[in-house]
């Protein structure tokens, strides 16, 4: 049903149509410009990924007609969008120095492979996508809530994550330490492969913001526990007693749970009940064991960031509305606020936009303007703060 029409080698047809009638690119063009400002458009790097993979970088537009113009020249498979440079990036790309860029977040359900139990690697379903629910609704509060930004902006990656670009001043202009700095502190999943236990509270009280991670997967866990099942498999029993440090009660939940059915859900009550005892009964366990169970949690629900994206000063990204070469779905601009309603099946695709007898076209017709709509409002508070911010330094200038 999904994506009948689905035939790449009609993208070099479909593309510039729907760059003239879909793309919305005067909106576009203003959240690229209050991007960049107070440099130039111009100074904004662009790349092209063309059919057969040539790869284009170091575009850059001057305003709408450019980009129009550009777009049908070009019609590529895909839009990336870089840094704000010193000068025109095609100009001076041998010395042209990095001055600003959105801090961006990439969350993709590959890194979950480890945790998911419905789907690996590329595939993704309804059940996976609750963690990308709980991973945007984590960092949107996070970055809201700690970090004072607002202008934040989430996009779908088209195929099986999300993206965060977050468009404040303050945000564009951190250095790469900076961004490190802000990944580090959102990243509560440590070590490789080879470590099992991978998040350590300790035993101090719990930050504000870990406590209100916890509130976010505690309205989702239950849920995803009973579709992941993750522990109902041995795998899956033995990948949660990997996680207790305590070989007491390691062993006492083992015997346990390995007789009980294989429900994960009852498996998880059972494990909670043991735990609470064992804590009663040794009250120096307790120490090394205060926050097990929130571990837990955290350690199968807490966002994945690819940090090297965060971090990365000059990473290109895809562009909001650009077309998924493989799925044919658009990046489409949703709200944290709604992500829970968000349907991988609703997400327009280029041939339900062109296609009007396609049977989701009215349905992807509508969600195409609703997520453009959600980027004009993101574009128009970037430009209001924008404003203000210019207005206060001018104030404080004529003070001085
Ligand atoms: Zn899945």
């Amino acid at each position: 049903m999904v994506n009948q029409q689905y035939d790449p080698n009609l993208l070099p047809d479909m593309l510039p149509i729907y760059y003239t009638r879909h793309f919305p690119q005067k909106v576009f063009c203003r959240w690229l410009a209050c991007g960049c400002s107070p440099h130039p458009l111009s100074n904004r790097e662009m790349s092209f990924t063309l059919a057969d993979d040539v790869y284009l970088r170091y575009l850059s537009i001057n305003n709408q007609k450019e980009l129009q113009d550009l777009l049908q020249k070009k019609c590529p498979h895909k839009l990336d969008i870089g840094a704000v440079y010193n000068t025109k990036p095609s100009v001076g790309r041998y010395d042209a120095v990095v001055l600003a860029r959105e801090l961006v977040f990439d969350i993709d359900l590959t890194d979950y492979d480890e945790v998911r139990t419905c789907c690996q690697e590329a595939n993704v379903c309804e059940k996976c996508w609750l963690f990308m629910v709980i991973a945007c609704e984590i960092i949107d509060k996070a970055l809201k809530e700690d970090f004072g930004f607002q202008c934040i902006l989430w996009v779908f990656s088209g195929r099986r994550g999300i993206h965060c670009w977050v468009s404040d001043y303050e945000a564009r202009v951190l250095d790469s330490p900076g961004r490190g700095a802000v990944a580090d502190y959102l990243c509560l999943i440590t070590g490789g492969e080879n470590q099992s236990k991978k998040v350590h509270f300790g035993s101090e009280n719990l930050h504000t913001s870990i406590k209100r991670a916890l509130t976010v997967i505690d309205n989702y866990f239950l849920q995803l526990l009973e579709e992941q099942e993750f522990f109902s498999t041995p795998e899956g029993l033995s990948g949660l007693l990997k996680l207790i440090p305590d070989e007491t009660l390691k062993s006492q939940v083992g015997k346990k749970l390995d007789k009980l059915p294989q429900s994960s859900l009852e498996r998880w009550t059972s494990f909670i009940s043991i735990y609470e005892a064992y804590c009663r009964e040794n009250g120096n366990a307790m120490r090394k064991l205060k926050y097990l169970i929130e571990e837990i949690k955290t350690q199968y629900c807490y966002p994945r960031l690819d940090v090297n994206v965060t971090t990365g000063f000059n990473h290109l990204l895809k562009s909001p509305f650009s077309i998924h070469p493989k799925t044919g779905k658009v990046s489409i601009v949703f709200k944290s606020s709604n992500i829970k309603n968000f349907k991988l099946d609703d997400v327009p695709t280029i041939y339900t936009l062109l296609d009007d007898m396609s049977p989701n076209s009215s349905l992807h017709q509508n969600n195409m303007k609703e997520a453009i709509k959600n980027f004009q409002e993101v574009v128009f508070l970037c430009e209001k703060t924008g404003a203000m911010r210019r207005r206060n330094n001018a104030n404080t200038s004529i003070e001085f």
